[in-house]
């Protein structure tokens, strides 16, 4: 017989995977000898067990849970069902992995028309008793048999109405009595059956819901964004209840050990008096800081604080606790790493370091390489900001700025998402799980009610998404499609700006500002560097790309793409006056002027490098991405030339291909017309040249695109070092550099230990790569490849995340034949999958030597670079003592 049920005396915290996160915690508090009800949890064995026996419990799970009932019933001395003593319990869910709101729980399972008589009489408080029983009832009702918590609602809101109550706490015991009898009816009316009296079938029967709620949407939405596995299976945990709601002595909150927005270290959050469970969290009633219970309630405060510092110092992160008090007395109910904006993730680790629970190693180890880049927060720009007024403020949530359009419902915020490409904002009243996929596309979320702890508050810290909760004078209107914020009357589609740092609302937009890295980050991205293997580079090409990348911790630069630098409008004449000449005479006089503007392109990005690498690729893409293609523009066009439209038209036309990414591009340029790279190389060897008459020395790189063959790159070469060495000679000067080779054709990758020989660097230009070796039109795939992801033929968009077993293998093929030529070959990868993580650890197994993606993905790929580095056990032989040029 297999062991299925764990009382919380057995577990430890190491057990998740049998015991779920919640059940493996609460043993772990168990036997830490804090204060936690007793009680036993159901394995994920069990759950697994549960799907492959046809979604049943089984007899052997059944005869179990009757056995560890028994047991529980003997420790605490309540049994089911008594008159004197009734045993009650709850019913929570708990995957291995956290999923916040996602499983169901359900309380004070054991309730029935005689118990709640007992529980009446045993605690002389008639009023509780009735106030739990109307809660099982909703919630099971909505749990196990999906009635819509609205229903329930609904009668107790109309009986508020009808009494003009404020609260919940108005309700009399004649009112709950009331309120129970309506719910019975709910049940007959709904589903044709009584509610079930016996303890025992309400306790079986939640066990069963918990286990199938594994599989409920909203579960599955969660998991699908966080890259769950969908087969760990839930546990289930049983527990004698406590009770919040037992009167002004008693009460129910959740609280942070440090503030899961800023990762400030102090204790941090909201309690309910009178009130039970989900209260806090629902955002039903507005809840108390928890400074307050501080002078409220001294001692239990004192005794909390405690026991928060012991559990942290225990687990050696940031807890997430859930507690009750009943009747003067603590208790804990849950212990968790609690989730945190990026910000505070960043912020906590790097304290944790200076407090000496953890090395820099696991602190690199914690962050989430993505989450990152929420932490370049963007913010309102000052000016634009001082122009506004604070419409209304609300709790700040979570950090960051954002304007966009509001949406009342998560379906209509996702559908303006989808379909119309709109930046959207979601404005409720509260929001619960069932908008998670509204929130996820959403630029910030807006709430009239509820706390820092709220669902809405919650979620949004965890997905890095600004949010203002509680808003004063919000008031939203489902039925109209509207919301009044003081007085200012908005409808679906207007435009809102929300600031999440400071929790205040604009209306409009407003401008956002550039993104920085704050000290902390600028710390764990030091201690990154120090620990990785692979360098860091940018893909930059105008001095204020680069100086941002600088400031993002660039290594350099990796990948300059010139044709960039030709797009400007006076630059864009002078390329066109270059391409449509018909012989080198006449690109004479266009060359000249583009060779002077590029060389002062050179010579700023030379001197904003301050030594650090620069890698500059010659003209890559077809000519005629450079030429008027309509007749009106080329009308507008052939009269800035001042020539004859018709004349153009015809070289336009002369240029044209079919197949123009395949064509006459990159090097090939190079071969048919090479004063355009003998220009480029002009340029560069000129700004270097200029550097060093002003005393600094600069070593250029010099890289080609579209190489496929050693023949080839050995022409391209001996073209631009013969031009570099005449440079040279002119100039009476001399300077080290390299010629390297983009590795973007298939042919290139299986011939790379003969193009070795005469490339003195790599640079993976992985979409071109990808398109190639896939024969997919990078520009096209946009007609086909959702379909084959969610088909399941591709795993993930290839020129997203590299595609191992096809891209990788050409790659790892030409890193090992460029290195067996090549012992000290420098390896690049430039494109954006650079700076995707996934990659990053590929590219650390093959040898790469560094990465160069956009400057927001340096940090991003600073700290997976660390990550890959840490988490490889064995060095790469082939890249030790490889150098980044
Ligand atoms: P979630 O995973 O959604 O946080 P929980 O299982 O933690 O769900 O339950 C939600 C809340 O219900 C808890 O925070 C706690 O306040 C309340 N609760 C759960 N079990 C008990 C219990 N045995 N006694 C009193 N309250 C309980
Ligand atoms: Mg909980
Ligand atoms: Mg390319």
């Amino acid at each position: 017989m297999m062991k299925y049920i764990y009382p919380f005396e057995e577990g430890n915290k190491d057990m998740r995977q049998l015991l779920g996160g919640k059940g493996a915690n609460l043993a772990q508090m168990t036997n830490l000898g804090l204060p936690v009800p007793s009680g036993f949890t159901i394995s994920t064995e069990a759950c697994n067990a549960f799907y492959e026996n046809h979604n049943q419990l089984s007899d052997d799970l059944l005869d179990q849970i009757h056995r560890a009932v028994a047991a529980l019933s003997a420790k605490v001395g309540k049994t089911f069902n008594s008159s004197t003593a009734p045993l009650l319990v709850s019913v929570r869910s708990g995957a291995a992995i956290s999923m916040p709101g996602m499983m169901d729980t359900i309380l004070n399972i054991g309730l029935n028309d005689q118990t709640v008589i007992a529980l009446a009489n045993l605690t002389a408080n008639e009023r509780f008793a009735y106030d739990s029983y109307r809660r099982l009832l909703a919630m099971f009702g909505n749990v196990v048999y999906g009635i819509s918590e609205a229903t329930f609602d609904g009668v107790i809101e109309k009986r508020k109405a009808d009494q003009g109550y404020q609260s919940d706490l108005d309700l009399t015991v004649n009112d709950l009595q009331e309120i129970v009898s309506e719910f019975k009816t709910i049940y007959q009316k709904e589903l044709n059956h009584e509610f079930p009296q016996d303890p025992t079938d309400q306790l079986m029967a939640a066990i069963n819901s918990v286990f199938e709620s594994w599989n409920n949407h909203r579960a599955q939405v969660y998991r699908r964004e966080n890259d769950i596995p969908s087969d760990l299976g839930t546990a289930v945990n049983v527990q004698m209840m406590v009770f919040g709601n037992a009167g002004e002595d008693s009460g129910t909150g959740v609280a942070f050990t440090r503030d899961p927005a800023t990762g400030k270290k102090q204790l941090f959050g909201e309690y309910l008096l009178n009130a039970q469970g989900e209260d806090v969290v629902a955002g039903i009633r507005t809840p108390q800081p928890i400074e307050t219970l501080r002078s409220s309630m001294p001692h239990l405060y004192d005794q909390f604080a405690t026991i928060a510092e012991k559990l942290e110092l225990h687990y050696r992160d940031m807890q997430d606790l859930e507690f009750t008090i009943e009747n003067g007395k603590l208790y804990m109910l849950q212990a968790r790493n609690g989730k945190r904006t990026p910000t505070a993730a960043v912020k906590i680790a790097v304290d944790l370091v200076s407090e000496k629970l953890i090395s820099k190693q696991e602190a690199i180890m914690r962050i989430k390489p993505e989450s990152v880049q929420a932490i370049l927060y963007p913010e309102f720009d000052e000016q634009a900001l001082a122009e506004n007024k604070i419409v209304a403020s609300g709790l700040p949530a979570s950090p960051g700025a954002a304007t966009g359009q509001i949406y009342f419902t998560a379906e209509s915020a996702k559908k303006a998402h989808d379909d119309q490409h709109r930046k959207v904002i979601l404005v409720r009243q509260d929001t619960s799980p069932e908008d998670i996929e509204g929130m996820v596309v959403s630029e910030a979320i807006v709430t009239s009610r509820g706390g820092m702890t709220s669902h809405a508050a919650v979620v949004a810290r965890g997905m890095g998404t600004p949010a203002t909760v509680g808003v004063n004078g919000l008031q939203v209107n489902y039925q109209t499609k509207t919301a009044t914020i003081s007085g200012n009357q908005l409808h679906e589609g207007d435009w809102l700006s929300v600031d999440g740092t400071h929790g205040n609302l604009y209306l409009g937009q407003i401008k956002t500002t550039d993104l920085t890295v704050n000290d902390d980050l600028a710390t764990l991205l030091d201690w990154a560097k120090d620990e990785a293997r692979l360098g860091v580079y940018a893909n930059a090409d105008t001095p204020k790309d680069f100086a941002q990348a600088l400031n993002f911790g660039a290594d350099g630069i990796g990948l300059a793409r010139t044709e960039h630098m030709f797009f400007k409008p006076e630059r864009l004449l002078e390329m066109r006056r270059l391409i449509i000449a018909e012989d080198a005479e006449g690109r004479k006089t266009p060359l000249k002027r583009l060779l002077e503007m590029q060389r002062g392109d050179f010579y700023e990005l030379y001197k904003l490098s301050k030594g650090r690498s620069v890698t500059i690729r010659l003209l890559d893409p077809p000519l005629h991405e450079f030429l008027p293609h309509d007749e009106k523009e080329i009308k507008a066009v052939a009269a800035q030339l001042g020539i004859d439209p018709d004349y153009l038209a015809q070289r336009v036309d002369a240029l044209k291909e079919l197949n123009p990414m395949l064509g006459h591009r990159g090097d090939r340029l190079a071969v048919t017309f090479p004063d355009i790279y003998q220009m480029q190389i002009q340029a560069i060897m000129g700004a270097a040249l200029q550097l060093l008459d002003e005393g600094i020395i600069i070593e250029p790189h010099i890289m080609i695109p579209l190489t496929d063959s050693k023949a080839e790159m050995s022409w391209v070469r001996d073209l631009v070092v013969n031009q570099i060495e005449d440079l040279f000679d002119a100039h009476n000067a001399k300077l080290e550099y390299t010629v390297g080779t983009m590795m973007e054709m298939p042919r290139a990758c299986l011939t790379a230990d003969k193009v070795a020989e005469v490339s003195d660097f790599f640079s993976f230009g992985t979409n071109d790569l990808t398109q190639l070796t896939f024969g997919y039109s990078r520009d096209d795939v946009g007609s086909f490849m959702p379909a084959y992801i969610k088909e399941g033929i591709l795993p993930a968009d290839p020129f997203q995340t590299v595609d191992v077993e096809g891209v990788g293998a050409l790659m790892k093929m030409a890193v090992d034949k460029g290195r067996f030529t090549k012992p000290q070959l420098p390896i690049g990868v430039c494109g954006e999958i650079g700076g995707d993580p996934k990659s990053i650890h590929f590219f650390e197994a093959i040898g790469v030597t560094y990465v160069s993606c956009s400057p927001f993905r340096v940090p991003v790929a600073r700290l997976a670079a660390a990550q890959a580095h840490l988490s490889a056990k064995r060095p790469i032989e082939q890249a030790a003592g490889v150098k980044a040029h």
